[in-house]
């Protein structure tokens, strides 16, 4: 497993990601060059985003002194996934508290939360919803003593900051020769810290998997501000960073279109990469669909982001087979 421990390291990981070309008509009829960056295999276990979006969040636990870490999610959560591997990678204590009631038979990716030691705790709906309350706070406590609490899906300062180091990779990977970077957005901290990682040069284009998007502008540019380098004369560019809402699908998590559905067999058959269902899917479809609409310029190199999240693809195992 990768080691979340000493930044120079994370960043070389990072800097091996590869970046492929792939060969998808779409977008080649155009003139529009796509590779994918593969975050998805950055680790079996803790692949994607949600690794980057740890790596500062871990660290302040440990600076705190604690090695119990609490973390919210729902039952396919990417985050509550990746947060369970960490723990059992590094000895960390991780309690998942988690929406809703307790199933009958848990969700696969919690399977694997409680066999990687993860304690979950189900939190009825009401008390989810305040989830940074006393409440939680004090239920915490009391069962069990001292827990470094991380926010969900790693939504914090911590979090972009860490997301910062795929904008530098790439950066460098490519040695400039790009244009745009695309990623799919919950939060909305990954697409702030890639942009913040870039050059102001550089475009980070986030495609919302929200129905509405509410004050995930202003979330984005607050996260984005404390990404920046506060000493740096970078702190004070304009965003780099731009919000594409309109391909969410009909929102997050629910059941997908039929046409969408159609979209997801063609690519994978097609270009042989695997989406998940939530994020990438509908980044690829808004990457498609702003090319129809004449968005991407002709001969332009456009990097993709797979943040990962193909664990969750299990719950889809009925939708899929082809
Ligand atoms: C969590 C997640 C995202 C969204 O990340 P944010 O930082 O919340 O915007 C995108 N893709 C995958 C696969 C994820 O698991």
């Amino acid at each position: 497993m990768i080691l979340l421990d000493r930044y120079e390291e994370f960043y070389q990981r990072a800097l091996q990601v590869s970046i492929e070309p792939v060969r998808w008509k779409v977008l080649q009829r155009l003139g529009i060059e796509l590779r994918v960056r593969r975050d998805d295999r950055l680790d079996a276990q803790l692949g994607g985003n949600k690794a980057y979006k740890l790596f500062f969040n871990l660290q302040a636990a440990r600076a705190a002194g604690l090695t119990q870490v609490a973390s919210f999610g729902g039952p396919w959560s990417n985050h509550l996934h990746a947060l369970a591997a960490a723990g059992k990678a590094y000895g960390l204590r991780t309690i998942g508290l988690v929406r809703g009631e307790r199933p009958a038979v848990l969700s696969a990716t919690l399977q694997d939360a409680e066999a990687w030691g993860m304690s979950l705790c189900f939190l009825p709906r009401e008390s989810y919803r305040h989830q940074t309350d006393d409440f939680v706070a004090g239920y915490l406590r009391s069962e069990y003593g001292e827990v470094h609490v991380i926010p969900e899906g790693g939504a914090n300062p911590e979090g972009s900051r860490g997301a910062r180091v795929i904008g530098r990779a790439i950066e460098q990977q490519l040695n400039g020769c790009y244009q745009q970077v695309c990623v799919p957005c919950g939060t909305g901290t990954t697409l702030a810290g890639i942009a913040a990682g870039l050059p102001a040069t550089k475009v980070a284009v986030g495609f919302s998997v929200l129905k509405g998007v509410g004050n995930l502008g202003t979330n984005i540019a607050s996260a984005y501000r404390g990404a920046l380098l506060p000493d740096s004369p970078d702190a004070f560019r304009a965003d780099n960073w731009r919000l594409v809402s309109g391909f969410h699908g009909g929102g997050y998590g629910k059941k997908l279109p039929e046409n969408l559905l159609t979209f997801w067999r063609e690519f994978e058959l097609e270009t042989g990469l695997l989406l998940d269902p939530v994020y990438t899917l509908k980044m690829f479809w808004g990457i498609a669909g702003l090319a129809q609409q004449g968005y991407w310029k002709k001969g332009s190199l456009l990097v993709a982001i797979h943040t990962g999240g193909l664990q969750g693809r299990r719950g889809f195992a009925g939708q899929i087979n082809w």
